[in-house]
């Protein structure tokens, strides 16, 4: 047989994957000129409370708008990014755009994704401290988004170096990973946030109720993401679930939300 077994390149010749690999390579020799152009930049998404619909925060999201090509998505680039290590200073980059914008904007919370990449790199607690340091964000204003994955349960000094700094930790997509309530108990995450399978397989939506109680219990706030109708965000407020997020709350959006958390009385409940 001549397929490689090393997991590396190609086992035959395959035109597609030859193709997606061509463009990654065009991406990556791209990218450290487009950061010093500064055509990385960042999209808005609400994040709201759902007991009364107040827009608490925004979820920070990374878009690369490329001379001829629109705007290019992050599951396109953030990965080739952290192939190449591009990730630590494009993530520096965008964590002090967010941060500086959201300075500007009292009382709302900031969520920014932070890759596993981001977290091996010792000097990340620093270069933290000092964006927010040089830009006035509040510690407590800013909240760092990073995927459940088998790695992330290994950067225990990185996590709780982050979380000395006083700002919040949001483990993103979960119940995507394999991380056990125990483990996780063990962390300092302040928040959960349920991936979008969650509302889509019946399977996992059976058991949504006991997932949001479990994270309280354990001190967790949790945040839904993928909200898509009415009928979802319904059901995750009478679960009991704080936070939620999704096309039908708000689309990211190049700007901030129009984002002085309602009053009770300001609230609309049509849409
Ligand atoms: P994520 O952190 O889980 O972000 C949520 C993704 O779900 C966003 O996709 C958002 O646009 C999308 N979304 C929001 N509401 C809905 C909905 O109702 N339905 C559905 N189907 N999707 C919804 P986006 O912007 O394409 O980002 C994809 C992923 O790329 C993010 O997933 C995150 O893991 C990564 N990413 C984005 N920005 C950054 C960044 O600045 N740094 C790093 N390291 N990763 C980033
Ligand atoms: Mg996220
Ligand atoms: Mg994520
Ligand atoms: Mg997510």
């Amino acid at each position: 047989r001549w397929a490689r077994q090393d997991g590396f390149g190609p086992a035959l010749f395959d035109p597609v994957r030859a193709d997606e690999e061509r463009r990654r390579h065009h991406l990556a020799a791209e990218m450290p000129a487009a950061l010093t152009r500064g055509e990385f930049t960042l999209y808005y998404q609400p994040l709201l409370r759902l007991a009364d619909r107040a827009v608490i925060g925004v979820e920070a999201l990374a878009r690369w708008s490329r001379p001829g090509d629109g705007l290019v998505m992050p599951l396109h680039f953030i990965p080739v990014a952290e192939r190449t290590g591009l990730i630590r200073p494009l993530g520096r980059h965008l964590l002090e755009l967010a941060c500086r914008r959201g300075a500007a904007e009292p009382g709302l919370l900031i969520s920014v994704n932070l890759s596993p990449v981001q977290l091996r790199d010792p000097g990340l607690v620093a270069s933290v401290a000092d964006i927010l340091h040089r830009t006035g964000l509040p510690a407590a204003r800013l909240q760092l988004e990073i995927t459940e994955t088998a790695e992330t349960l290994h950067h225990r000094p990185a996590l709780a170096g982050l979380a000395a700094l006083g700002i919040r930790l949001a483990l993103d997509d979960f119940g995507t990973g394999y991380s056990s309530l125990a483990v996780l108990a063990t962390l300092p995450f302040t928040e959960a946030k349920l991936a979008g399978e969650f509302l889509r397989d019946t399977r996992r939506r059976d058991v949504l109720g006991h997932i949001i109680d479990t994270c309280h219990a354990l001190g967790m706030t949790v945040t839904a993401e993928g909200i898509e109708t009415p009928e979802q965000e319904r059901l995750l407020r009478e679960l009991g679930c704080d936070h939620g997020q999704g096309y039908h709350l708000g689309r990211p959006r190049a700007g901030l939300p129009h984002s002085v958390p309602l009053a009770a009385s300001d609230r609309t409940d049509s849409r």
